[in-house]
């Protein structure tokens, strides 16, 4: 599952580079940022690659970002992280796809402060049509998840004024659609803890300051992996009654 899930993040990295800018993910094939030379097989190997040309590319000598060995790195043991936690079933699959997505959204928030409707729209209609798979409740509360985190979020957004904004609130929607609305509910919570904790740490180490606006879709992002891993306990541990109704 790690290595799946390094040769995945490959491909993810090629979407965060490509999606913003309206570019095609599939075609031309990768190639070096510097001098444009499409990378041989031996070049994309995962990790192995960038160890082995010692972070350089071989064709012009320039540096190769650490952000690629990194992406894989990370997406790798997410994979293995998620699958560790859930066991191997067709509901693991699910929450993979989930996680790539909300990683590529995260990727292009940090880079560019949007997330991309060609990104969120076309996967919800993927997120719920998936819950097929568990018959038409698992359909329904889809539906419900979708509308009910995003709809949470575009409050938040009216209220706050600019401190989330429109790809927050579909980026969110995204996640009810493929967690329903008690797993989108759980990645919020971890995704505002998160975002406190960071928020408070950068101005405390004097990073930003407190009108400083920091990207919400990291987090967000962040929020929902933890929940495709280990599950929806952050409800229990905030709302402890739902303990006892049977969550
Ligand atoms: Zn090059």
């Amino acid at each position: 599952m790690f290595l799946a899930g390094t040769i995945v993040a490959s491909f993810l990295t090629v979407c965060v580079r490509r999606l913003p800018r309206g570019k095609s993910v599939v075609s031309p094939r990768s190639h070096c940022p510097e001098c444009g030379t499409t990378l041989g097989p031996l070049e994309l190997v995962p990790v192995l690659s960038y160890l082995l040309l010692r972070g350089r590319c071989r064709h012009c000598g320039k540096k190769i970002s650490i952000s690629y060995p990194a992406m894989e790195v990370g997406v790798g043991l997410i994979f293995l992280l998620i699958v560790v936690g859930r066991g191997a079933t067709v509901w693991t699959l699910n929450y993979l796809v989930l996680a790539s997505l909300v990683v590529v959204a995260a990727g292009i928030d940090l880079n560019h402060g949007v997330i991309p409707d060609r990104l969120t729209l076309p996967w919800m209609a993927v997120g719920v049509a998936a819950g097929a798979l568990g018959g038409l409740r698992e359909v329904t509360m889809r539906i419900v998840g979708l509308f009910a985190c995003g709809g949470l979020v575009f409050l938040i957004a009216l209220l706050s004024r600019g401190g989330m904004g429109g790809g927050d609130v579909k980026l969110m929607a995204l996640v009810g659609s493929f967690l329903g609305p008690w797993g989108g509910l759980a990645s919020f919570m971890v995704a505002c803890f998160i975002g406190a904790a960071v928020g408070i740490g950068l101005i405390v180490a004097g990073l930003k300051k407190r009108k400083d606006e920091i990207p919400f879709g990291p987090f967000i992002a962040a929020g929902a992996i933890i929940v495709c891993i280990s599950g929806t306990w952050v409800l229990r541990l905030v709302f402890p009654w739902l303990g006892q109704a049977g969550f």
